[in-house]
């Protein structure tokens, strides 16, 4: 039932768990709000009102809530933004995660535009896995809906991290009528020749992507990929790294595969383990809700048992579904969420 609240408890491994018995595996953290990009559907091009630096979670509060949400289950953190790679120094986070908590993978989704820079440190500081976001394979179109973006720039970054072996890399690509969804065909065409995990998005009534305009150009995925099995006879596949919102699928014979993120025309609330941790500190049990639990101030006092008690708050926030099919939004956008 969307909405409705549960319990927050640990199980008997110790694991943090909601009465729906979902138990939280993986954080996505934001590093920060700030992006060097401008897509429509994200992040509004006159926006200037960005969080203070001061503001901001230091590497060691990220490190100090991490290893209290590792020691309550949480075996998976994704670094993201805003851009995370416009925040200094972001490889050595991860090197700091690496080396003071027990999280079994460290994940990063970026836009690549400053990928070839960092995958070099990225990489030495032993980074698991990377997703980078390109939603077209036009060069003149992805620069129209990116404004500041250059796609070979974005393709320079993603061969080398594959040459630094982040492998398989997925590429998330947000799907929107009369932006890119003449491109479907080419990017399922892309995966017959390249080991790449291309995952296809349904917009989400989040941010900028609830405004009127942009929902109207929402595309159905699940529609979309029973005309490509059609088309292209795609097989089911499973046993991918990672525990994301994604189903997968495969052209017979291909190197790469096809995922489908459908929160709205075929959701999956639950199975959803994730909480998502803002730049500033808050944590979020559910992208879909306004609802989150500070957690600045104890990461800064270092307060473990603190965190601990915030961390159970917030399982017990986590609601069952979001109510996006019924008309709900999401008022606060993708870029500082942590998308
Ligand atoms: N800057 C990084 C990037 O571009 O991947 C990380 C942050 S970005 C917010 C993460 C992902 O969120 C991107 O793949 C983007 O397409 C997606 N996104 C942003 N707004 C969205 C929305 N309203 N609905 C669905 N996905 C959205």
């Amino acid at each position: 039932m969307a909405g409705e609240l549960a319990t927050g408890h640990t199980d008997r491994e110790g694991a943090l768990a909601d009465s729906c018995g979902r138990t939280v595996k993986s954080l996505r953290i934001s590093v920060t709000d700030r992006c060097n990009l401008r897509c429509e559907y994200c992040l509004p091009r006159g926006l200037h009102a960005f969080e203070r630096p001061d503001e901001l979670l230091s590497f060691d509060d990220i490190s100090c809530i991490v290893r209290v949400a590792s020691r309550l289950g949480v075996n998976r953190v994704r670094i993201t933004g805003g851009e995370p790679l416009v925040r200094a120094g972001v490889p050595d986070l991860i090197a700091q995660l690496k080396r003071e908590t027990t999280v079994r993978e460290v994940a990063m989704t970026t836009n690549g535009m400053l990928l070839e820079r960092h995958v070099d440190q990225l990489a030495a500081a032993g980074l698991d896995r990377l997703t980078v976001s390109v939603d077209s394979l036009k060069p003149e179109r992805f620069k129209a809906i990116t404004c500041t973006g250059s796609l070979d720039d974005v393709w320079r970054g993603v061969r080398k991290a594959a040459a630094a072996g982040l492998r398989p890399l997925k590429i998330n690509v947000l799907v929107l009528k009369g932006m890119n969804d003449d491109e479907i065909d080419a990017w399922v065409e892309l995966t017959r020749e390249h080991d790449l995990v291309v995952r296809l998005l349904e917009l989400m009534p989040v941010g900028e992507g609830a405004a009127q305009n942009l929902a109207e150009r929402y595309v159905d995925l699940t529609k979309v990929r029973q005309r490509l099995t059609q088309d292209y006879g795609l097989v089911s596949t499973s046993g991918l790294p990672g525990n994301g919102p994604a189903r997968y699928w495969r052209i017979p014979g291909a190197l790469g595969v096809v995922g489908f993120i459908t929160p709205i025309s075929d959701r999956y609330c639950d199975t959803c383990s994730r909480f998502r941790l803002t730049s500033t500190g808050e944590l979020r049990p559910c992208l879909a809700y306004e609802v989150s639990v500070p957690l600045r101030d104890a990461a800064r006092a270092r307060d473990e048992a603190l965190l601990e008690a915030r961390f159970a708050s917030a399982a017990a926030l986590k609601p069952m579904g979001h109510a996006w099919s019924e008309g709900a939004i999401t008022t606060i956008g993708m870029s500082r969420i942590g998308g």
